[in-house]
């Protein structure tokens, strides 16, 4: 006989291994679905060569207008992946949400023991560019972090999984949620939710060559700002997946005669005045010079196939990082875009991002050359993203309660947030799916 469950989660990302967690800390019965497999690999090569950046057509995630667009499938979501940013939003947004979130942000950071990066960790050229930025009357902060720094060996290499067991993921969640008697399906797609008379009833999966169907009368989709709208167009919720909004972001580059941030960690510190003050998300950065190499000379390189990619990545070892300072910012874009029911995802920069991006960049440049880069040599990568967002926004087609229109389906990941937050969002995906569990428990208990 099918076990019974009293919610199936779809997703098991930040959104989702949240709300699992939570809901099983109350004896809930929850079965989590996840589309990705466990891999317990770390490095660029073992991830890189992975299938967890890339589509269906085994591409790296693109809009159809070429904006590289990061997010994870697999156990863990993009926590697996993410740098260990974890920054509280500003009240500014929050204000804008009309939504309380101080309690449930508070207990994130708890829960991910959250700390400042110590000074000893911040690398030289990062401490130049600081100085530099100082010395145009901006201070940089040292960045809130879900790293443990006992265990931390500083190698920089977190987007590709942390080997030492220093970076907080949503994996530790999942096991908790494991222990207290929640159920996992890896490499299963959750196709659709069904419905009956306006009510959930169970998802539609798919489980290799076979279908599954389960039933529950409460789904929570936290499949992602990608994954989430798809799945809810296919249960009938049409309007989903309009809004895409991603917090795009642009690295400016300028080499100067005697520092790099070779080796540094990045995203250090940060402009925490800029947030509020120009909604901007400003920090030192310098990833792995392939990007540097795709991204200066054709950005449909990261299309490529994995021998050419690897040519590339021979070629672009040439940079010298040992002399190359860098700054991205992100921006809260303007929410054009559109998750299409088949996964295709459009997303152009309008006029209003290219200026703000413009204007993120004269301020990198100006924060680079402070610092010691040389101005001829100052240029900037094209445009990328990772924080896919705002696809089934609160207020649009979930309420307050993260409901949709068919009661029992629910919505609690970064497809949720009514506007883009335009700075590293865990904690607040965290803090929103916090809030939901409290809900579920104190309404259905
Ligand atoms: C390289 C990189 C670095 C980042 N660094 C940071 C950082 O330092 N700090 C920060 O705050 N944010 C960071 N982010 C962003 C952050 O990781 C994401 O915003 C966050 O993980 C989104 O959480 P989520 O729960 O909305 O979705 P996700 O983390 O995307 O999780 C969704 C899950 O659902 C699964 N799924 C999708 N479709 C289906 C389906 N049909 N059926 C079943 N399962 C499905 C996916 O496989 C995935 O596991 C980073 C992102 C990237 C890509």
């Amino acid at each position: 006989m099918e076990k019974e469950y009293d919610y199936i989660v779809v997703g098991t990302g930040p959104g989702g291994a949240t709300v699992a967690k939570e809901l099983t800390a109350t004896k809930k019965r929850v079965l989590m679905i996840e589309y990705g497999p466990r891999l317990n690999v770390t490095g660029f090569m073992k991830i890189g060569r992975s299938k967890v950046f890339r589509d269906d057509d085994n591409h790296l995630l693109h809009s159809e207008e070429d904006i590289w667009i990061g997010r994870a499938r697999m156990l863990g979501g993009s926590s697996y992946v993410a740098m260990g940013n974890a920054v509280t939003p500003p009240d500014s947004i929050l204000n804008e949400w009309g939504i309380d979130l101080s309690n449930e942000l508070e207990s994130a950071r708890k829960d991910l023991r959250v700390n400042l990066i110590p000074e000893s960790f911040v690398g030289p050229a990062t401490r130049k560019i600081n100085q530099g930025a100082f010395s145009l009357g901006w201070e940089m902060k040292p960045t809130p972090k879900c790293v443990d720094f006992n265990k931390c060996k500083a190698c920089g290499m977190c987007m590709f999984g942390c080997s030492h067991g220093a970076k907080w993921t949503t994996l530790e969640f999942i096991e908790d949620a494991m222990k207290n008697g929640a159920d996992l399906l890896l490499d299963t797609e959750v196709k659709r939710v069904t419905h009956q008379n306006g009510k959930a009833t169970g998802v539609i999966a798919v489980q290799g060559k076979d279908q599954i169907d389960l039933h529950t009368r409460n789904v929570v989709l936290a499949a992602g700002g990608i994954g989430t709208p798809i799945i809810l167009q296919n249960s009938d919720i049409n309007e989903a997946g309009r809004g895409l909004a991603l917090d795009i972001f642009q690295t400016t580059y300028g080499y100067s005669d005697f520092i790099g941030m070779k080796n540094e960690i990045i995203l250090a510190t940060y402009l925490e005045k800029h947030i509020e003050e120009k909604a901007l998300f400003a920090a030192p950065y310098m990833y792995l010079p392939i990007l540097v190499a795709m991204y200066s000379k054709d950005q449909r390189s990261a299309q490529m196939n994995l021998f050419n990619q690897m040519k590339l990545f021979l070629e672009s070892t040439r940079v010298n990082t040992k002399r190359l300072l860098g700054m991205m910012t992100k921006i809260r874009d303007e929410r054009t875009g559109r998750v299409m029911p088949d996964g295709r995802i459009h997303k152009t920069v309008t006029e209003w991002d290219k200026a703000k991006l413009g204007e993120a960049h004269e301020i990198n440049k100006q924060i680079l050359i402070a610092a010691g880069a040389k101005p001829e040599t100052i240029f900037h990568t094209a445009y990328e993203s990772g924080h896919p967002a705002c696809t089934a926004a609160i207020g649009e087609i979930i309420d307050r309660n993260q409901e949709t229109q068919i009661k029992g389906l629910f919505v609690s990941d970064a497809s949720a947030f009514p506007t883009p937050l335009g700075i590293p969002p865990i904690l607040t995906i965290v803090a929103l799916s916090k809030r939901l569990a409290n809900h579920l428990i104190s309404s259905q208990s």
